[in-house]
């Protein structure tokens, strides 16, 4: 599908969830059968050949294409959910949000040590919360092998911030603002 547009499937919502926030709905395309295959196609194929052993996709949109992506690298998924949300023994980070600070998990066995990851999410902004996972997948001695997303705002510089920790990203779409 290399002539499927995939900016034009997702639909920005203004003011959503509070006034001056531009959000870039992506269900719009998850819901849209070319648009969905391209995606994942896009997303895997930079990785494909690349001994990719792990997906780690961040919830919540992260866990459709992440798990979407794996299963065309052949790889398996690893869930990083918000705190309290993991029912085995996890690891967290915490990372800051406009407004304080959250913290995201990991099973502490969900990677072995050396394992090669490819970080999954639709959406890369700050990159606060990429950056805070790639801490997280490190802590259990990750080698991460790329940071992947749909969609980037560029403005806001969060590629620069996972590509200065010396991760590879890697985004579909851009969208100018935040
Ligand atoms: P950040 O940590 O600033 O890079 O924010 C990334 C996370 O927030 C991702 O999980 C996105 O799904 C979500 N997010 C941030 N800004 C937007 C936006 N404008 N539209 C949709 N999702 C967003």
């Amino acid at each position: 599908m290399p002539d499927t547009d995939l900016k034009s499937l997702v639909r920005t919502i203004p003011d959503y969830p509070k006034a001056g926030i531009m959000f870039r709905d992506i269900t719009t395309l998850l819901g849209d059968a070319k648009g969905l295959t391209a995606c994942i196609e896009r997303m895997a194929a930079p990785y494909a050949g690349k001994g990719v052993e792990a997906v780690a996709g961040i919830e919540a949109r992260g866990f459709i294409l992440g798990g979407a992506v794996a299963d065309r690298l052949g790889c398996g998924f690893v869930p990083i959910r918000k705190k309290g949300k993991l029912p085995a023994k996890a690891i967290g980070q915490d990372y800051e949000l406009e407004y304080g600070t959250d913290i995201i998990e990991i099973h502490e066995d969900g990677i072995k040590p050396g394992e090669k990851v490819l970080l999954v999410d639709d959406l890369i902004a700050t990159g606060g919360t990429a950056e805070a996972a790639v801490k997280l997948l490190q802590k259990l001695g990750a080698e991460i092998v790329g940071a992947v997303f749909v969609v980037d705002l560029p403005d806001l510089k969060g590629c620069g911030r996972v590509e200065a920790l010396g991760i590879d990203c890697h985004t579909l779409i851009e969208f100018e603002g935040d």
